[in-house]
């Protein structure tokens, strides 16, 4: 557990406590979601698309049409992942005598857990916790055309046939509706504000652990969560816009040469070199920073310390007693 341990005993990049006030530190995971069924990233029946510049470079400028996938549609599967592991060890309860009763999206919220505090809660005059965890809306790096298929839907009688028994008729199909296909990529960047070592594992392990997103009827949602990269800094990075057009930049003339389907490690080597490109340009100390076989070998801890029940507990614990020294200095008395 050797980048772990670094990570957890550097005081220059980690907290020892949630600091009560913003103390500029932050860090960032950048991720390549890839879509690995039929999701639907929809409001109101129809698929999130927006036009947008294809690029940065002046030769990329022709404006094409995205898939978006808005923050919330990442962020709550992330907290559910998470929620489930809280429960799971007890830190919080669905019982409402339970002392850790806590009840997603509602008055219920208890205010003091790790998905409370790290992810925010606001219950109207009843107080408010501002989440530490900035998502952003993402964008499919290919344009909406390569990226999404109608597919009509039959709506079988009940014995399970076209055809009415009753009447005899036969039912054509019904209608359609458009599906995100496979092997779509959204980049995007997620920053945890001013992180303890836990609560660094906590956000992390959910990105890594939620492999479901999009409408929570279909059960066909999968995704998953590519690690490009790890970065602890004193600011914000990029928006997740900029890091996608930087990676059409430099995957144009595969795509228009009529590869519709980008190769995988392609696009992965697109994402770290568009890291390097961007970071340039901003005004931010960086203070660690693990990319491609780092950010792997990191991931590889953390998927070994959550295989192991035993850390994985423990580790869950001392967040929790964390979230409660928390609360007791940002509302004393209470
Ligand atoms: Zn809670």
């Amino acid at each position: 557990m050797s980048m772990l341990h670094n990570i957890s005993t550097d005081p220059t990049i980690v907290h020892p406590g949630i600091p009560l006030k913003p103390a500029g530190r932050y860090v960032h995971f950048m991720l390549l979601r890839e879509t690995e069924s039929f999701p639907l990233f929809q409001t109101d029946g129809s698929l999130n698309v927006i036009r947008v510049r294809g690029g940065l470079a002046a030769a990329n400028r022709e404006p094409l049409t995205r898939l978006i996938l808005f923050k919330r549609k990442q962020s709550s599967p992330e907290r559910l992942s998470g929620r489930e592991l809280l429960r799971s060890v007890d830190v919080i309860s669905d019982e409402k005598k339970s002392e850790n009763y806590c009840e997603y999206n509602s008055a219920n919220f208890c205010k003091q857990c790790p998905d409370c505090i790290l992810y925010g809660y606001a219950i109207g005059s009843d107080g408010a916790e501002k989440s530490k965890v900035y998502v952003d809306t993402a964008y499919s790096v290919s344009p909406y055309e390569l990226s999404h298929k109608a597919f009509s839907f039959n709506a079988l009688f009940e014995h399970g046939t076209m055809t009415d028994q009753a009447t005899g008729k036969t039912r054509s199909s019904f209608g359609e509706q458009d599906h995100v296909v496979p092997q779509v990529f959204f980049p995007s960047i997620v920053t945890l504000r001013d992180p303890t070592y836990n609560g660094f594992l906590y956000v992390l392990g959910n990105l890594l652990r939620t492999e479901r997103y999009g409408a929570q009827e279909t059960r066909t949602g999968r995704v998953y969560n590519h690690l490009v990269g790890v970065v602890f800094s004193n600011g914000e990075l990029f928006s997740n816009l900029r890091f996608t057009q930087a990676i059409y930049d430099r995957l144009r003339e595969r795509m228009s040469g009529g590869e519709d389907l980008v190769e995988r490690d392609a696009i992965l080597s697109a994402a770290t070199q568009s890291y390097e490109d961007l970071i340039i340009d901003e005004p931010i100390t960086r203070e660690q920073v693990f990319i491609g076989a780092q950010a792997a070998a990191l991931q590889r801890e953390v998927t070994a310390l959550y295989s192991d029940r035993e850390q994985t507990h423990q580790f869950i614990q001392s967040l929790a007693t964390e979230m409660r020294n928390y609360v007791s200095r940002a509302r004393p008395g209470k």
